[in-house]
């Protein structure tokens, strides 16, 4: 646990929420994606619910792995993301070391992606960056600011994770749990955006606190809810607004079954679970 005084936040770079212009001049609103796992049906809604209410999108990891159309989710990545990091879905279909990690429907799903992803695509991918990546004044990473595979569950886990962060404000994934955490004068509490359930769920950003943002997962949601989960940043408002939007779930599942991927990543989906 942190020492010294609870009312100072933990990082070393102690800037204040980013100043709402992006570094650019201009008022910047953020799509901020994370878990898409080779799931276009879901991309797919979430692109059209956000057309006109974003200017720049943004990736926090695993684009491939799970879903069956790996390269329809990479080449609009590719082409509409300003900043992309890597999860270890996008690093285990190629690494041998990391898929021993993995459990077998996971196993399977990667060594089929391998398969499946064209070689630009591959490429692609295989050159993505470890977060956590600076952006704007903000930070990317896929799970935890000092482990990329670390699953930040709780509020308890968060407490180290502040302490890493260089910014006040970071987005992360991999845990596929729209939500996130608040650094709050030496505390840490979970946020909690559909507990009321409905969205969108809006929440200003304090310049006191400290925030760590999961957007949920696009395409593999786990929290019940198995609505595509997103979220967008508006830094002139400083606010976060938390989505969910209803997607074509039986043809995303009909394509997991049609490309002999474990049924159970088909069954799943259904359920947000
Ligand atoms: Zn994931």
């Amino acid at each position: 646990m942190k020492q010294g005084n609870p009312d100072v936040f933990p990082v070393a770079a102690r800037q204040g929420l980013p100043s709402g212009d992006g570094g650019t001049g201009t008022l910047v609103r953020y799509l901020v994606l994370s878990d898409l796992h080779s799931n276009w049906q879901a991309l797919e809604a979430v692109i059209a619910a956000a057309a006109g209410h974003y200017d720049r999108a943004l990736c926090c990891g695993d684009l491939v792995g799970y879903g069956a159309d790996p390269n329809a989710v990479v080449d609009w990545v590719r082409a509409n993301c300003a900043a992309v990091i890597r999860g270890n879905h996008d690093r285990a279909w190629k690494a041998e070391e990391d898929l021993g990690w993995f459990n077998p429907v996971a196993r399977h799903a990667a060594l089929w992606t391998g398969r499946a992803l064209t070689s630009e695509n591959a490429a692609y991918v295989t050159a993505l960056a470890k977060g956590p990546l600076l952006v704007d004044g903000f930070q990317l990473t896929h799970g935890s600011p000092y482990d990329e595979d670390e699953y930040m569950m709780s509020a308890e886990e968060a407490v180290l994770a502040f302490e890493y962060l260089e910014t006040r404000l970071a987005f992360f994934g991999h845990t596929h749990l729209q939500g996130g955490f608040i650094w709050n004068h030496g505390r840490v509490e979970t946020i909690s955006p559909f507990w009321q359930g409905f969205y969108p769920d809006l929440m200003r950003v304090d310049g006191d606190c400290g925030y760590l943002v999961n957007p949920g997962s696009v395409g593999q949601p786990r929290d019940g809810d198995p609505r595509a989960a997103y979220l967008i940043y508006d830094s002139g408002a400083a606010a976060v607004e938390y989505y969910r939007v209803a997607y074509d779930v039986e043809t995303a599942q009909r394509r997991i079954r049609e490309a002999g991927l474990p049924p159970i990543l088909a069954d799943r989906l259904s359920e947000g679970r």
